[in-house]
This record gives structure tokens, sequence and C-alpha cells, in this order.
């Protein structure tokens, strides 16, 4: 629907607070921003969105196509008081049965990105995807993000996860971010700011959103073999990790010098499984949805891995995995 297909079913609606820069369209319930190219969805699907296709709703959802349309969203919760939940590829995520209260904030669609031959530096909007950057980067015969082609994640979230596969991560070749405050202010943020170490950044749990990312690369490369590379990693990835079924990649941290993978399939855990959610048989430190999971069942298998591995190790695995919402007590 366009705006001004919109502009033609828009009433007002008592029960929605609205300001003199939103209508509300009452019929598929959306804010609609005046003077901004977007709406924010009411009661949207985050099964849709997130890799492990589960979870409920979130209360208020807005993909922002452009930096001002995720400032306006931005805004938009500050005026309402909505806690802001943001989203990449949602590759990462455990959404909880009940949703998600308050606006979430998806940056997928926050699209461009440059390749600087002069610099070999590659600068790429938020939402740009990690493999297809990966392949694009590989076809130009730049050397660096061969490591990354089986992350099916967007720049954002790799940036604040600090991605990483094959002893590579993100630390070691971002140059910089910008990133958005609730308040508005752009700021361009070095990897020294950001207290990188395995898999975490000071990004994760703060209220900054990364808008865009600049790697550095290595240019000059004949494309042939940086293609060869790329498509072993992904190779190598399709034969030790279970791609077939939704999941979230590694469920845990690797609790050094041990693999969590290794902890759990030493436990007798490899094929475990509550409701839909199933221990992989491939690897053990990724849990799959083999049908009709709900986030509980993955919440649950969560908790009764920790449980065994520590009953067995004394080692209390840490999730990598994002879980946000509410989740019932097992
Ligand atoms: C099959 C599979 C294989 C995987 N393999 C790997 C692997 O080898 N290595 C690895 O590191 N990970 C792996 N993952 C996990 C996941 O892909 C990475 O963590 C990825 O970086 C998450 O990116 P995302 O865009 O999906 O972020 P999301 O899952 O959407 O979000 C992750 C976190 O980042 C935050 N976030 C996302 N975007 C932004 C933004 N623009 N600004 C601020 N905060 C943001 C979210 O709030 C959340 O806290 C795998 C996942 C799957 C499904």
């Amino acid at each position: 629907m366009t705006i001004s297909q919109a502009a033609k079913n828009v009433c007002k609606v008592s029960t929605l607070a609205t300001s003199k820069q939103e209508t509300v369209n009452s019929i598929d319930k959306k804010v609609y921003i005046i003077g901004s190219d977007f709406a924010i969805k009411s009661q949207a699907s985050l099964a849709a969105v997130t890799s492990y296709r589960v979870g409920g709703p979130a209360e208020w959802y807005a993909a922002p196509r452009n930096l001002a349309a995720l400032e306006a969203s931005v805004k938009y919760a500050k005026e309402h008081d909505l806690t802001v939940t943001i989203l990449g590829a949602g590759s990462n995520l455990l959404v909880s049965d009940r949703g998600i209260s308050g606006l979430v904030i998806a940056t997928r669609h926050l699209r461009h990105s440059h390749f600087d031959p002069q610099t070999g530096r590659l600068t790429v909007a938020a939402g740009e995807s990690i493999p297809s950057l990966a392949w694009q980067a590989a076809d130009l015969g730049w050397e660096g993000l061969e490591w990354a082609v089986g992350i099916p994640g967007t720049v954002g979230g790799a940036v604040v996860m600090n991605a990483g596969a094959h002893s590579s991560c993100v630390a070691n070749m971002l140059v910089s971010a910008e990133v958005l405050s609730p308040d508005g202010t752009l700021e361009i943020v070095t990897p020294d700011q950001l207290g990188y170490a395995y898999r975490t950044s000071l990004l994760q749990g703060s209220d900054r959103i990364v808008t865009q990312a600049t790697f550095q690369l290595k240019p000059g490369a004949d494309p042939a073999l940086v293609v060869a590379a790329t498509k072993q990693h992904k190779q190598h990835r399709l034969t030790t990790q279970p791609y077939n079924f939704p999941s979230c990649g590694s469920v845990f941290r690797n609790p050094k010098p041990h693999s969590a993978g290794w902890l759990i399939e030493q436990t007798g855990l490899k094929g475990y499984q509550i409701g839909g959610a199933q221990v992989a048989q491939l690897h053990a430190n990724f849990i799959v949805n083999r049908g009709g999971a709900k986030a509980n069942d993955i919440f649950g298998l969560i908790r009764h891995i920790q449980q065994r591995v520590q009953d067995r190790w004394s080692i209390l695995l840490e999730p990598e995995v994002k879980m946000i919402g509410d989740f019932q007590p097992v």
C-alpha cells in the first residue's frame, strides 16, 4: 500500500496516542509518520523475521529503509515512551512466544555499499547481508571476508556480536562504525571504543544503533582464488553444521579451552528433543527447530543443556544467542 492509498484509510483511533506528526490507519493497524515514507506496524510477526522461525509478535514494528526513517522511528519511541529492541537479520535471537513489548526496529532494510579501490575499504549500511558482501568481495578479488560467508546476519548484527569464524572476526577488520543514539546524535566509533572480545562488544545491551560500518579489506588478488576460498568455507559449513533446519547457529559461547559442542556431545545430549526443538545430530552446539517448535521449547532445551553440562563438568555454559521477551521458567 502506498502512503497516498493509506492516507485514504486513515482515521483517528482514540485508544492510540497520536501526535501531530502521526496518523493512524485503523484497518491494518499502522501508524504513518507524516513527512516520512514509512509506517510503524502494530502486532507484527517476529517469527517471520528471525532465523529460528519462532516467537510472538512485536507490539510495534518499524523497518526503516533510510536514515531519516530510522531517526523518525527512534523519535517515535522516545515520544511514546516505548522500549526499543533492535533486530538485524534475527539470526542470533530467540524471541519469546509472548512477543516483545515496545518498538522493534529492524535495520535489515538499511542498504548501501561502497568498495573503495583506492583504500581497500568497504563502507556498508547496517542492513547489508554478510554472506552477500563476502561473495561480492570475492568476485572483485578482495580478500578478507572469505571467513564470513556462512554467517547469515547483517552488518549491524555482526558489528554488535563481533561475529567470527575460522579464527577471524569483525574486530580484526572493522575500521569504524556509525552509531545513532536515542537522542538522535550520530557518532563515529572505532574498535578500541567498542570493548571487543570473543563474540561480544560494548554495543550489546546498549541503546545505540549501528547505521553503517567500514571494513578494511585487501584488494588486488585473483578473483578466482578468493571465490575458491570463499566456496571452501561455505562447503565446510554445510558439511559440519545443520543449515537444513531453522537455528541461530551456535547456542552457547565456547568456554575455552573447551568447545561447547564437545561438552554437550560428551554429555550424551545429541538428538535430545523438547517439543519441536532438538540438539542437532550434526553439531551439538546447534539447537534446531525440527518443525512447529515453540520459543519455550528452545528455551527449555537451553536450560536443560546448561543443567546437564553443569552436573557433569561443573561448567555453566553461557548462551551466545540473545533471548528477548519473557520466558516461562522451566
Ligand atoms: C546457521 C547459522 C550459522 C551461524 N554461524 C555463525 C558463525 O559462524 N559465527 C558467528 O559469529 N555467528 C554465527 N551465527 C549467529 C549470527 O548469524 C551472528 O551472531 C550475526 O552476527 C547476527 O547478525 P544479525 O543481523 O542476524 O543480528 P540479530 O540476530 O538480529 O541481532 C543480534 C544482536 O545484535 C543487535 N543488533 C542487530 N543489528 C543491530 C544494529 N544495526 N544496531 C545495534 N544493534 C543491532 C540485536 O539487538 C541483538 O542484540 C550463525 C547463525 C546461524 C543461523
